[in-house]
């Protein structure tokens, strides 16, 4: 490898507030264009922002549930751009004393197949440069409106909308860094609640900055700005694809543009969005209509009071309490309603490893192919724990538990009453296993020769054929056993 692959991040987290940031207007996605407009949000002369206290709580959230340290002091300053969606000519956001600085966050990150399947997790510290609050900007509309090719049209609804703006540094080294990162940040803004944190309902947007560098380099590549990211899987690969041409400009002997590109998730490349021949100036000043924003520490302990047991701590109290596997107990993990689910399993069933499995592999089926998610389950955690029971207690066996899931699946109804209404018991009787035994044997006398002269693995024949004749009602450990014996003859 004679290349090294530079990448920083931006995220933007839309905090979960219901009013805006410096007014009153609700936050409301889908409403009519405008609607959720006042004379702050629209940037009329004299009128003038008002903190809203919860979103200055959603970031203490945010900032804490990524082990960042809050300034106790931070101030509000002007960022100077003219923009059509930007209607006082500025935007509020934070400049020199922001809300959290020079933190440094862990999360999990894997080397990947080509498939981009994890193959093995380390631990990797990343720098975040700050995390600070602003307002958000409105939006231009072009589409599906009059004339728009000679008309721009504007949608205040979402000036002032409160956002935590999150800065590494340029720590990443791969795109799948970048990934995970991402979904770490994601995750953890969803799991307190500081944000809905939904790259494709807008409310996470991520800016990439990526370069190259020979491996011993010092100084940094020609660095380019990636936008219109509108998944964590489309970031990963628009870095790819970046580097990818970074390194062939590079080797024939060009040179870069330093410019912001946009990603097109249909044609699979960047294309140029606005070339950068000198950083912005911004002229940032400070806020004059607003105070420093001070945090006290008793604030700072409230809001850790109230935050939950974190994805992390949760993943390695899995792996203690329940013995699970690292790859287990990160998947129960990616979201709190599952992992809620996941102890609730538990508690009715009894067995910590089949209850992972059941969740991971048949449960989560169902809900992938109905687009739901733990929370909207129709089947109950209790009522999963009740079936895992049940064949832990040989009621069913394993194969007909799989078919009264998707049954319960369906109706909503418990495992006992499909258990009942379907007939399904598990046949554990040995004297009906033994004839029906017999009547195998008796009907393939070839393999039955075999097997005496040691082809040792035509049992596993003889089980499939007696659990069909029995129509999957036999007890799969005593036919086993019962046929071990009777084979022998
Ligand atoms: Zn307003």
């Amino acid at each position: 490898m004679t290349w090294e692959t530079i990448i920083g991040l931006e995220i933007h987290a839309q905090l979960s507030t219901d009013s805006k940031i410096f007014c009153g207007c609700a936050t409301r996605f889908g409403d009519e264009p405008n609607a959720n407009t006042c004379p702050t949000c629209l940037g009329l002369p004299g009128a003038l922002p008002v903190l809203n206290r919860r979103a200055v709580e959603l970031g203490a959230r945010a900032a804490l549930a990524l082990g960042l340290h809050i300034n106790q002091q931070s101030i509000f300053a002007r960022k100077n751009y003219f923009y059509p969606d930007l209607p006082k000519g500025y935007q509020i956001s934070q400049y020199d004393q922001p809300f959290s600085a020079n933190g440094e966050l862990e999360i999990m990150t894997a080397e990947r197949d080509e498939a981009g399947h994890p193959i093995e997790w380390r631990p990797m510290k990343i720098r975040i440069t700050r995390l600070h609050l602003e307002e958000d900007a409105g939006k231009n509309v072009h589409e599906g409106l009059p004339e728009v090719d000679r008309y721009s049209y504007i949608d205040l609804n979402r000036a002032g909308v409160p956002l935590a703006e999150i800065v590494t540094e340029p720590d990443f080294r791969s795109s799948w860094e970048a990934y995970d990162y991402v979904n770490h940040v994601r995750r953890s803004l969803q799991w307190v609640g500081a944000s809905e944190a939904d790259m494709e309902k807008g409310n996470l947007r991520c800016e990439a900055n990526v370069s190259v560098r020979r491996v011993g380099d010092e100084k940094f590549g020609t660095k380019v700005e990636l936008k219109n990211l509108n998944s964590v899987r489309f970031m990963q690969r628009a870095i790819e694809f970046e580097v990818a041409r970074h390194i062939k400009v590079l080797e024939s002997g060009g040179t870069l543009t330093q410019e912001t590109r946009l990603w097109d998730d249909r044609a699979l490349e960047t294309r140029v969005m606005r070339s950068k021949e000198e950083a912005h100036d911004y002229r940032y000043f400070p806020e004059p209509d607003l105070p420093p924003l001070i945090v006290s520490s008793e604030f700072i302990d409230e809001v850790k009071k109230s935050l939950p047991e974190l994805p992390e701590e949760r993943r390695k109290r899995f792996a203690d309490q329940y013995g699970l596997s690292f790859s287990d107990a990160s998947q129960l993990v990616a979201d709190r309603s599952l992992a809620d689910y996941y102890e609730e399993t538990v508690k009715a069933s009894g067995n910590p490893r089949a209850s992972a499995n059941w969740i991971r592999s048949e449960l989560t089926r169902e809900l992938e192919a109905g687009g739901l998610s733990a929370a909207n389950s129709p089947i109950t955690a209790a009522n999963l724990g009740k079936l895992i029971a049940l064949i832990d207690e040989g009621k069913i066996s394993g194969k007909q538990g799989k078919d009264v899931l998707v049954e319960m699946f369906k109706t909503g109804k418990g495992a006992e009453a499909i258990i009942q209404e379907q007939g399904l018991v598990q046949v554990s009787d040995t004297g009906e296993i033994d004839s029906l035994i017999e009547e195998v044997i008796a009907a393939n006398p070839e393999q039955l020769a075999n097997y005496r002269s040691g082809k040792e693995s035509l049992l596993g024949f003889f089980v499939g054929q007696v659990i069909k004749a029995s129509k999957g009602k036999a007890n799969p450990k005593v036919v086993n056993e019962r046929l071990r014996a009777k084979l022998q003859g």
